[in-house]
């Protein structure tokens, strides 16, 4: 696996400071838009990116079913109004290809490019206080002197590349949503790891899950979800959008989002029960953010509406996961309420844990812990089910710790163990009724074992052991006799 971050051009030989009034760092929707204005008002402007072309956002994340959330005809710059009659949309939440098109086109149509230096890391920026201007430093050692830096480095630019312990000595490939690779990843056929469920992994996952051979998704906190509805646009449909441009262009300006819609409902206090969810449902129909941003702006301050709304949205999501009790728990939020995390607009995601490739599992309960070189495929690994799916065993093991030391809760967050697990080992190899010792819980003890555990494999160390509690029982028996402190104190017998 190489690295996750793309490089910036090759050192160049030392050249002269570069004199501007005004630098941009990034080429995203709001760094393009910088670069048009300064340069309308006549200053010698510059602007830099990492990337090998505009679009920020919409650059970097080329991950498959990477969309707007947001309404195209709306998710727009108003500063020109020739600009937005000449884009014709295909669909309400265009997809990521359609939207870097748009950027470019604006670019282009700006002619922007030609003062943008791509593949450039800005490193550094310090603050003249004697003459007031900033030396900027790129990554390979070019000065800028200029007088004014507009950082528009985007909110969600910078990605976390190296997450988990074990990260880079994987020997799979390890891609990031933020960072997809120009030329795609063939995923058909393969078995996938999804880790994250917010938008983006909502998406990832709805949109390969029926191509991958089987897929893992690593659930924490889970979404409340609201099922998008994107008709594809027609010519009559932008010539409509266009004709409201200078409407809209103000309404965008007034309202509680950013959006046409807004909370414009009677209070919430004023309806009764029916008329509430008459409300509600209406906004589910319209299968986009006005569910979230158009309909009670009380559920924001009033944990007695919120629990209403929110309890909505549940049975919404209870009756497309067939009630499956371990699936409405793993994928309903309890803890928190409707709209106080980015809704996520979906598109068949929650069906998708109901197929026979796909397994959820409760990072809340079983945190990852590590991710080790190579998979093994273990027998007691994903059993089937109950209808055919498969299930996560770690929650027995968990239980069974719990058992051997009472005073530890099995819904820790604390790492349980760390082991290594081979081809074949099974709990059922351990003797009947053998209880996983206390020596499990020392780190120090349990890395006599060797290696590292999968996050997956939990049960089959357990059953790992168990197997050598076994053969230890009966070397100590042998051997050394129970009396062996060493072999008491493997056996947890010993204080
Ligand atoms: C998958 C995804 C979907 C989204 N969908 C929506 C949506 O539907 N609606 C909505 O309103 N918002 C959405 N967003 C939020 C989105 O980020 C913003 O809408 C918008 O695109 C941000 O634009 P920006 O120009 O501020 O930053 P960005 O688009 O993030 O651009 C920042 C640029 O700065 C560059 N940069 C950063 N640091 C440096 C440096 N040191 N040197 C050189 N270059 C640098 C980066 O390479 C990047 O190209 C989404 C975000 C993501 C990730």
């Amino acid at each position: 696996m190489g690295t996750l971050l793309e490089q910036t051009h090759a050192p160049r030989a030392e050249s002269p400071t570069i004199q501007l009034d005004a630098i941009v760092i990034g080429t995203g929707i709001a760094g393009l838009y910088q670069l048009y204005r300064l340069r309308e008002m006549g200053l010698q402007v510059r602007a830099y990116d990492t990337a090998s072309g505009v679009g920020g956002t919409w650059y970097w994340n080329r991950y498959p079913g990477a969309r707007f959330d947001s309404q195209v005809e709306v998710y727009q710059y108003w500063f020109s109004e020739e600009l937005y009659k000449a884009w014709k949309p295909s669909e309400r939440f265009p997809a990521q290809p359609e939207t870097e098109r748009w950027l470019n086109f604006v670019a282009d149509r700006l002619d922007l490019k030609k003062d943008i230096q791509f593949n450039t890391r800005i490193v550094s920026a310090h603050y003249r206080e004697n003459d007031g201007r900033w030396t900027v430093t790129t990554e390979v050692g070019e000065k800028i002197d200029t007088q004014f830096v507009l950082a528009c480095c985007g909110m969600l630019s910078a990605p976390l590349v190296d997450r988990f312990p074990g990260q880079s000595t994987f020997r799979g490939e390890i891609h990031h949503t933020g960072l997809w690779p120009k030329n795609g990843v063939e995923l058909k056929g393969k078995r996938v790891a999804v880790i994250g469920t917010g938008a983006t992994g909502i998406q990832v996952i709805q949109t390969i899950a029926p191509d991958v051979a089987a897929m893992k998704i690593f659930v924490r906190t889970p979404q409340y979800v609201v099922p998008m509805k994107n008709p594809e646009y027609s010519q009559a449909d932008w010539d409509r959008w266009a004709s409201q441009f200078h409407d809209l262009k103000k309404r965008v300006r007034s309202t509680f989002a950013g959006f046409h819609y807004d909370f414009e409902n009677r209070p919430w206090a004023e309806l009764t029960a029916e008329q509430r969810t008459e409300v509600l449902e209406k906004f589910w129909d319209d299968g986009s953010l006005s569910m979230w941003l158009a309909t009670f702006p009380e559920m924001f301050f009033d944990e007695s509406v919120s629990a209403v709304v929110s309890d909505f949205v549940r049975n919404k999501m209870r009756k497309r996961l067939r009630h499956d009790p371990k699936l409405c728990r793993l994928l309903i939020p309890e803890d928190y309420g409707f709209g106080t995390h980015r809704v996520p607009l979906e598109n068949k995601y929650l069906e998708v844990y109901l197929r026979d490739n796909v397994e959820g599992i409760d990072c809340r309960a079983t945190p990852i812990e590590r991710i080790v070189p190579e998979v093994r495929r273990h027998p007691d690994l994903g059993r089937q089910g109950a209808r055919g799916r498969r299930y996560h065993p770690c929650g027995r093991l968990r239980r069974r710790i719990w058992r051997a030391e009472p005073n530890r809760h099995p819904r820790s967050r604390r790492p349980l163990v760390e082991g290594s697990m081979e081809e074949g080992d099974s709990h059922r190899n351990g003797p009947p009724g053998a209880r996983l010792p206390k020596f499990v819980h020392d780190r120090r003890t349990a890395r006599t074992f060797g290696g590292t555990l999968q996050h997956d494999n939990l049960s089959a160390a357990a059953g790992r052991l168990d197997h050598r509690l076994h053969r230890l029982r009966a070397n100590a028996g042998q051997a050394h006799g129970r009396g062996h402190p060493g072999v008491r104190r493997q056996l947890g017998e010993a204080p």
